[in-house]
């Protein structure tokens, strides 16, 4: 018996539901008519849109079967690197369902709803404590509106300073979502390479900043795992020419409880609650991307913001220099429960998270070290980088490496990022991992590495365990099927 959590055995196949659909199955048994028609039905009966015809059991089966083919952070080790796919305690989801937090209307007057403004204010303290800034808005929906939040802060405080600049620094190692935030607010990323041991050094930021330049996006730890050791000397660079540092801070996982952003030199940084502070987000969300600032940017902050009076929680638009609002009321609100329904139950102990977070992005590296190759052998943090040069030879690639994990029922990591390694498998643990887990993963990687030196072919013709075994990854987007055929 392999220890793997992978198994064969009751995965349906699923038909469209056009193909399922017979004419005439109705998924209603309603007693005969006895009162006439009326025009109005008539007209509805005369548009009938051509939906498949389906009884209740094909509905519901079809949507139960499509589900089983999906993969959570419920159902196993989901190691994808950079999104912190961990286990989300159930208490989170109980808080948030509450029925003072779930029934809340958005439009309620404030005097109703002093418990959630209290909540959003706590959680607040809570960011700052977390990363020794001086203010935050609970505003962004997610990180990627969290960096927009940011660098519109920056453009903003460029501009009431009078003079706008019109470039951004970028690491080479920054997430697709930071240049897309810098160039939505008109700036140009100019790329800065990285040193040999992953690291952007204050040399390389000496020869490209200038007066031009509104500032640098940067990521601590970057993309590839590693502790920007140098990011308060580059915040100096940055400051003496009037430039000023956002932080992205999706690997803030790595840092809480022992480093403080505020010293690292970074103005303005989002937090990826629903990654850091424990959301599910598989599927694209919902999410949240709370902003903290440096006290020079706080006039900037999105708005509103809660406000404290006493005991009294109010929320505040008065901000003159204020961004303004990046959407409809409050945020993500439900995401914001979890966020402090997680800091509330771990408290101090958020610290053994990161302990625990780095602990185990290490034990993979050092276990798989001899099996796949390591652009970056130091120490790690959160994350690891592998890629496929040893495995290339045998003409094994990571996407073939990712395909065959499925079969040994594991989620396969983030491939082909960060861009800056060649055949990227990154690889992010998350605390919530055991050991035993870890094992099984780590086992079945090195399998997978010794079939592709015996066997390349049981690496390459995968995954086999599956409901489906390689789509064609554009055709659904090349070739839309909105509506489909009726048998009769
Ligand atoms: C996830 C991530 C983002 C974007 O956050 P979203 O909440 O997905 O918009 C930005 N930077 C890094 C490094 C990330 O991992």
């Amino acid at each position: 018996m392999s220890q793997y959590p992978g198994a064969r055995g009751l995965a349906f196949k699923e038909a469209l539901l056009w193909e399922r659909g017979r004419k005439g199955r109705v998924g209603i048994s309603l007693p005969e008519r006895d009162v006439p028609r009326s025009e109005l039905d008539a007209g509805l009966v005369g548009d009938k849109p051509e939906l498949p015809e389906l009884s209740e059991v094909d509905v519901v089966r079809h949507y139960t079967r499509l589900s089983t083919w999906n993969f959570g952070v419920d159902t196993g080790t989901y190691p994808l690197g950079s999104c912190t796919m961990k286990y989300n305690p159930k208490v989170n989801e109980r808080t948030a369902g509450l029925p003072g937090f779930a029934n809340l209307h958005p439009m309620m007057p404030e005097d109703c709803v002093q418990g959630a403004l209290k909540l959003m204010y706590e959680l607040e303290r809570d960011l700052l404590e977390i990363t020794g800034m001086h203010a935050a808005s609970l505003q962004p929906s997610a990180g990627a509106q969290g960096e927009l939040a940011g660098m519109l802060m920056i453009h903003a405080y460029h501009a009431h300073k009078g003079k706008q600049r019109h470039k951004i620094l970028m690491p080479s190692t920054a997430h697709g979502t930071n240049p897309a935030s810098a160039a939505l607010c008109g700036y140009v990323p100019v790329p800065v390479q990285l040193s040999p041991d992953g690291v952007v050094t204050p040399e390389a930021i000496r020869q490209v900043m200038d007066e031009e330049t509104a500032g640098i996006m940067i990521t601590n730890p970057n993309t590839l795992g590693i502790f920007e050791r140098h990011i308060a000397e580059i915040a100096e660079i940055i400051h003496e020419k009037g430039g000023l540092v956002y932080g992205d801070g999706a690997n803030l996982n790595a840092l809480m409880g022992y480093a403080d952003v505020e010293k690292m030199g970074i103005d303005v940084m989002h937090v990826n609650v629903h990654k850091t502070l424990s959301t599910p987000h598989g599927g694209g969300g919902p999410g949240a991307g709370p902003v903290v600032a440096r006290d020079v940017l706080e006039p900037f902050l999105p708005v509103p913001r809660v406000k404290k009076d006493g005991d009294r929680y109010s929320l505040s638009s008065d901000a003159p220099l204020s961004i303004g609002r990046l959407h409809s009321f409050f945020g993500s609100f439900a995401v914001l429960v979890r966020a402090l329904a997680y800091t509330r139950t771990l408290g101090k102990r958020l610290k053994d998270v990161t302990e625990m977070a780095v602990l185990n992005a290490n034990y993979v590296k050092a276990e798989l070290k001899d099996a796949y190759n390591l652009p970056f052998p130091q120490p790690s943090m959160h994350e690891c980088v592998f890629n496929d040069a040893l495995q290339h030879k045998q003409g094994v690639t990571t996407l073939d490496i990712a395909k065959r994990l499925i079969d040994f029922g594991y989620h396969p990591p983030t491939v082909y990022f960060p861009l800056v390694v060649d055949g990227a498998l990154m690889i992010e643990p998350t605390e919530t991992e055991s050991k035993a887990d870890l094992d099984g993963f780590v086992e079945a990687l090195k399998t997978i590495a010794e079939e592709a030196g015996t066997n390349p072919e049981a690496v390459t013709n995968t995954p086999q365990n599956t409901a489906v075994i390689r789509p064609d990854e554009v055709l659904a987007a090349r070739k839309l099927i909105l509506r489909g055929e009726m048998p009769r």
